[in-house]
């Protein structure tokens, strides 16, 4: 008698890429690969490293091609380690003392991987996977060992393992990959990154999912909520289904969408993306954004030893420039608070979310601040470009910042170099700010609210503190308060006021924004047509109705209900 199934098992990890994927498992073998012994260890193991990194060099160029720049960026960054003098000296002085090369090799990727994984800094910490990833790879190599075939699934499938690799993932074909569910990661590891720029729907952190699944085991994720099941029962299939089918149908009927430009009775409401890398923009132009509401420039500053150069940045915000007839909206490095930089002399500990932040770095770090500034003014010959300041508190940093900029702006000219300068405006994100609004909009062109920040700076919750997300609503109505004040500060003032927190792609979010007169609604890429369609359904009236109601509830929850039931009475 055949025994029965195992029953449905349920768990929840991070939910790192949007999206829900049912079908069958390929679960990723993690079997320990051993180093054979040579009569020259040392000669064998260079020749694998050059091998690995030819094959890591043309992986990355796959990845070019198929137009998956991060990927190709992250197999790049694998390439260059995988020349580093460093493993190959380790792994030299290890045999020298007599260790087999097997163990040389364990000793080395443990000891280097610990190196990185002791920096406090999680974009650097990262770099442990990538030497772990390369000495693997090295592994296989000599043991004459092909690393898992990812290339090879051809029937629709979800992987789960205890991590993928990047050079894995550049062997993935996205139209037989449903989703990832991987037990390592966080929303800043690789395999989020891939998932994402891939499009396809993920859920890292699920500690235990590779014991729990064999391949071909039914397995359902949502990548938003981070729920899993596994071989799951019929009744909760059909919830998956019925989440998967919803997912869908709402991403068909926003296809609608693209290109078009929404209003709320006669005044339009612009929907432009959130953009933080070369693939968002991409992608932001294939969904048909309305320009870019908040290019997040730090993250070029973040994951590497030393600033990215001039000419580096020049290139970069004129790509983005270039993608658009509207306005593109650059912010000004925003680091420090979760996004220190490696190379700069703000330790996170000392500096958390209340401390250094943003502006508050621009005179201190006045040479990197100069330096971005001129890559932007540049780069606004090349289209419509705003700039922005991120952690605005008060009209002095405004007028401070903005004599720095216009100084770079006179060293342009004085140089004869070609540029222009841009609009400047703040983020509305620090409370303060908000309630001195008419002080600050007479300072400057325009307004975007970070309701991210704003949120945390109003209920005194840090954002990363995953036991205080229950005070993490934007939707409070002290957040929404400030939000209106801005609004109407801005209008008394004539500047526009955009939201490019997350507030704005959660459709009660958007639909209480443009009620209370937001002008243009800036969200991830995949969420622009989503946010048109919810305010092209959006009547005049009920969004008239709505706002008194939102500003006198008393909790977030009530908020959400008044414009449920005010919708509903539409
Ligand atoms: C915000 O704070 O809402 C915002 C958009 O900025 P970031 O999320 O990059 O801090
Ligand atoms: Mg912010």
């Amino acid at each position: 008698m055949t025994p029965p199934p195992p029953p449905e098992t349920k768990l929840v990890g991070t939910g790192a890429a949007g999206g829900v994927a049912i079908g069958p498992a390929v679960v990723i073998d993690t079997v320990e690969v051993e180093i054979p012994d040579t009569d020259d260890p040392v000669a064998s193991f260079n020749d694998a490293m050059a091998a690995v990194q030819a094959d890591l060099v043309r992986l990355q160029e796959q990845a070019r091609n198929a137009g998956r720049s991060e990927a190709a960026e992250v197999l790049g960054a694998q390439a260059l380690m995988a020349e580093d003098p460093m493993l190959a000296d380790s792994v030299a002085a290890g045999v020298a003392a007599g260790a087999t090369l097997d163990q040389a090799v364990t000793d080395t990727t443990a000891e280097i991987a610990a190196m990185f994984a002791a920096i406090d800094d999680p974009y650097i910490a990262a770099r442990a996977t990538d030497v772990v990833e390369v000495t693997d790879r090295v592994r296989h190599h000599l043991a004459g060992v092909d690393s898992t075939d990812l290339g090879a699934i051809e029937v629709p499938s979800i992987l789960v393992a205890a991590a993928i690799t990047a050079a894995e993932t550049a062997l993935l074909d996205p139209k037989v990959v449903l989703g990832f569910i991987t037990e390592a990661g966080g929303p800043t590891s690789h395999v989020a990154i891939i998932a994402r720029s891939l499009g396809v729907a993920a859920v890292v952190g699920a500690t235990g999912v590779v014991e729990m699944v064999n391949s071909g085991d039914a397995v359902a994720l949502d990548g938003a909520s981070g729920d899993v099941a596994i071989r799951p029962s019929d009744e909760t299939t059909a919830a998956f289904t019925a989440r998967r089918d919803a997912f869908a149908a709402a991403r068909e009927a926003a296809a609608r969408f693209r290109g078009v430009r929404v209003t709320l009775g006669d005044r339009p409401v612009a929907v432009p993306a959130n953009v933080g890398s070369r693939d968002d923009i991409e992608l932001a132009i294939a969904e048909g954004a309305d320009g870019i509401g908040l290019l997040r420039t730090e993250f070029l500053f973040l994951d590497r030893a030393a600033a990215p150069s001039e000419e580096e940045q020049f290139e970069f915000y004129s790509l983005a420039a270039q993608g658009f007839d509207d306005t593109v909206v650059i912010r000004t490095f925003d680091i420090g608070g979760d996004k220190p930089a490696p190379y700069l002399d703000i330790d996170p500990e000392e500096n958390p979310f209340l401390g250094v932040r943003g502006a508050r770095l621009y005179s201190q770090e006045s040479d990197l601040f100069n330096t971005q500034v001129r890559a932007i003014l540049r780069a606004a010959v090349h289209g419509d470009v705003s700039l922005m300041l991120p952690m605005i508190s008060h009209v002095a940093e405004i007028r401070s910042v903005r004599a720095q900029i216009a100084d770079v702006a006179q060293q342009l000219a004085d140089e004869g170099v070609a540029h222009e300068l841009p609009p400047v405006g703040v983020m509305v994100e620090v409370p303060a700010v908000a309630l001195v609004a008419d002080a600050v909009a007479a300072e400057v062109d325009f307004f975007s609210i970070g309701t991210n920040d704003l949120t945390q700076y109003t209920m005194a919750a840090d954002r990363t503190n995953g036991v205080l997300d229950g005070l993490q609503d934007p939707l409070h109505p002290a957040v929404l308060a400030l939000c209106k004040l801005t609004a109407d500060a801005a209008h008394r003032h004539g500047i526009t006021v955009s939201v490019c927190g997350l507030a704005a792609a959660d459709p009660a979010g958007a639909v209480v924004l443009a009620a209370m007169g937001i002008d243009k609604l800036s969200v991830s890429a995949r969420s622009v047509n989503p946010t048109k369609s919810v305010i092209d359904s959006l009547e005049a009236a009920t969004a008239e109705r709505l706002v008194q109601p939102v500003l006198a509830a008393a909790s977030a929850q009530e908020v959400r209900e008044v414009v449920r039931s005010e919708s509903a009475a539409a």
